[in-house]
């Protein structure tokens, strides 16, 4: 772009030639017309200058008839050389009968008494006419001839009048010698003209393309991006005001080039710190702007994906095409979980960028993470589905043993009162199940409140595992009074089995903020839990520590313990490892999942160690400070 300019193609050159030409032209044709003018002038002047005045053509007419020869010859010599012509003419008198009488040139006064030869005599003394005329000679050069036929004034009419003539011959040596002069002049001052008018001419150009070239250079620097430069004001006149523009326009574009890069950063900083992704693209879908939360997303860089097709970079190219986008500009939910290693789930809104033309100069997708959201819906409808699934099943199982019933085991004494049993455990099951998940939505809505009071751990935690020491002692009738909630620790439908509970609880007071009933419930659940799936005879462990803020309850068991692909699912809602298992021992999967809620609301953790056939342990901790004194007190209140 920042060609340099050869000089003959400069405005600088440019302007000077014109100014050259237009001066050579003029001069040249003004000389032309004054030289053209001048030189008929002169020869104007010059002929009107050959000329014999009209008194001495009548003097001369007189001495041509009179009869003494020789008085009137010399009489004629002297009226010739009183005649008011050039000095280098030559005057020759010559009578009608063509002698020449007088000759004004000394030289050739020999000629007087001759013939005259000169056609152009004879021609004017025959027909009477005057005769003028150029002639060239070789040795004379260029010649004018005027011959002046004298006629007797007394002659009447038209008859021979004619007495003689003047034939006059001059040379025009001079008249053209004095115009070659005065050309040379001419020619002398238009070449100093050409010259000076040359040097102004360069002196003007440059005054006109300097300005010119400074704003030239002033222009490429700004297209640059440097604006510091000033053009120099070299006067008022319109280069001057262009160059103030110049300058003006350099100030508001270096204003405008601030302000869209202010614009910019804000819309960087905007883009940047959004959580959702955005994707700009231009009409022809290819990715002008992306914002690092949909990189992160995307899990690619920015030089990666510029200049990329959406739809490419969605992975979208088969199922639509950008027309698709443009006229619907419909909501996508796409599944990037595949090609990611971990879950994700993004809605894309697509809109246009459109001129107030109406010209679609590019595409916007902004793209939402709705993993969680799609993940939270998925669960809601497994959970739906789970529920009536285990509400089915001891339904089913019910009214398989009332039918048979109907149809006449009731009165068969050593079946019926068999299958009303099954009927009442199963009823019994539901209504577990109920309320657990009746306690668990309670949970959920924030309906549940948690009663908080300080507590020692120490003497809670003996106090629960005492209860179930009770139970290895008193019979089976005792467990089915209140065989319908957790609290009880007692194992509905299970056969009655032996374990033996060791305790490894620290003798400290642990006075900890819980909720009594919800906290025991969840001891209930894990006790419960090690009997339910530990073979006869087995020993649970029970612990309790602390740490410098956390007192760490757990119970181990020497159970069949959890897969290791089961274990964090333990928690989840009706998640069983082995569900035959769980509901022929009248589990509901729901346990745990109330035992977690519970803990969490106490700020606390709730986690699981197993080895498949070795045994499994619970931990749960709660967060805990020492506190030093009132303790005492409060447990008296
Ligand atoms: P359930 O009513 O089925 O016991 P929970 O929520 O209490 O429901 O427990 C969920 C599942 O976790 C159980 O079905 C069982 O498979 C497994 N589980 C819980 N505690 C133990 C344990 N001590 N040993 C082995 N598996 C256990």
């Amino acid at each position: 772009m920042n060609k340099k300019i050869r000089f003959f193609q400069s405005i600088h050159f440019k302007i000077a030639l014109v100014f050259i030409l237009l001066l050579l032209v003029t001069v040249e044709i003004i000389g032309a017309y004054f030289v053209r003018s001048l030189e008929s002038q002169n020869i104007e002047t010059f002929k009107t200058s050959i000329n014999i005045d009209p008194y001495l053509q009548e003097k001369l007419a007189s001495d041509l008839m009179s009869a003494n020869t020789e008085a009137a010859n010399s009489s004629m010599k002297t009226t010739i050389s009183q005649a008011d012509v050039a000095n280098t003419a030559t005057v020759i008198v010559v009578d009608a009968k063509g002698t020449v009488r007088a000759n004004s040139n000394v030289n050739n006064q020999n000629d007087v008494g001759q013939k005259s030869s000169s056609s152009n005599v004879k021609s004017v003394l025959y027909n009477g006419q005057l005769f003028e005329g150029y002639e060239y000679g070789a040795s004379t050069g260029s010649q004018y001839t005027k011959v002046i036929p004298i006629k007797n004034p007394n002659a009447t009419g038209d008859g021979n009048a004619v007495v003689g003539a003047v034939a006059i011959t001059a040379s025009m040596e001079s008249v053209y010698a004095n115009i070659n002069k005065i050309v040379k002049i001419f020619l002398i001052a238009s070449l100093v003209a050409g010259l000076l008018g040359t040097l102004i001419s360069i002196v003007i150009s440059r005054a006109i393309t300097r300005p010119i070239d400074e704003m030239k250079k002033q222009a490429i620097r700004m297209a640059r991006g440097d604006y510091s430069g000033q053009v120099r004001i070299y006067g008022q006149d319109e280069l001057g005001q262009l160059a103030v523009a110049v300058n003006n326009l350099s100030v508001r574009v270096e204003e405008a080039q601030e302000a869209s890069e202010a614009e910019r950063r804000r819309l960087d900083s905007v883009l940047a710190h959004m959580t959702d992704g955005v994707i700009a693209t231009d009409r022809r879908g290819n990715v002008i702007i992306i914002n690092e939360t949909a990189l992160d997303f995307l899990n690619t860089r920015n030089e990666d994906v510029i200049g990329v097709s959406i739809l490419k970079l969605l992975t979208i190219d088969k199922d639509y095409t950008l027309r698709d986008l443009l006229e619907n500009q419909k909501e996508l939910l796409l599944d990037f979980s595949e090609q990611l290693d971990h879950e994700l789930i993004l809605r894309v809104d697509f809109s246009l960028i459109q001129r107030e033309t109406g010209f679609i100069s590019g595409l916007v997708a902004v793209l939402h993470d709705v993993t969680e959201q799609q993940k939270n819906e998925r669960e809601r409808r497994e959970f739906v589905s789970n529920v009536s699934h285990e509400l089915r099943t001891p339904l089913t199982s019910m009214r398989s043993y009332i039918e048979a019933l109907t149809d006449g085991a009731w009165q068969d004494p050593e079946i019926a009162p068999q299958f009303l049993k099954v009927t009442q455990e199963e009823t019994d099951r539901m209504i577990r199940m109920i309320n657990d998940l009746l306690s668990l939505s309670r949970m959920d809505s924030g309906t549940s409140k948690i009663e908080l009071e300080y507590v020692n751990l120490n003497e809670f935690f003996n106090y629960i595992l005492d209860r179930f020491d009770m139970m290895l002692k008193t019979d089976n009738e005792h467990a089915s009074a209140d065989n319908n909630t957790h609290k009880s620790g007692l194992l509905p439908g299970a056969e009655k089995k032996h374990y033996t509970i060791r305790r490894e609880i620290t003798k400290r007071d642990l006075w900890v903020e819980i909720d009594q009933d919800k906290f025991m419930q969840v001891i209930d659940n894990i006790m419960n839990n090690a009997i339910k799936y530990s073979p006869d005879g087995g020993v649970i462990t029970a612990r309790l520590l602390e740490t410098h803020n956390h007192v760490i309850l757990s119970v181990s068991d020497q159970g069949l313990g959890i897969p290791r692909k089961d274990i964090n699912k333990v928690f989840d809602r009706f998640y069983r490892v082995d569900k035959a298992r769980s509901r022929q021992q009248g589990g509901t999967g729901l346990g745990l999942a109330i035992s977690k809620e519970v803990v969490e609301a106490l700020g606390g953790r709730i986690w699981v160690d197993s080895q498949e056939n070795k045994g499994s342990t619970f931990y749960i901790s709660l967060p805990y400070a020492t506190i030093t004194d009132a303790g005492g007190d409060w447990d008296e209140a």
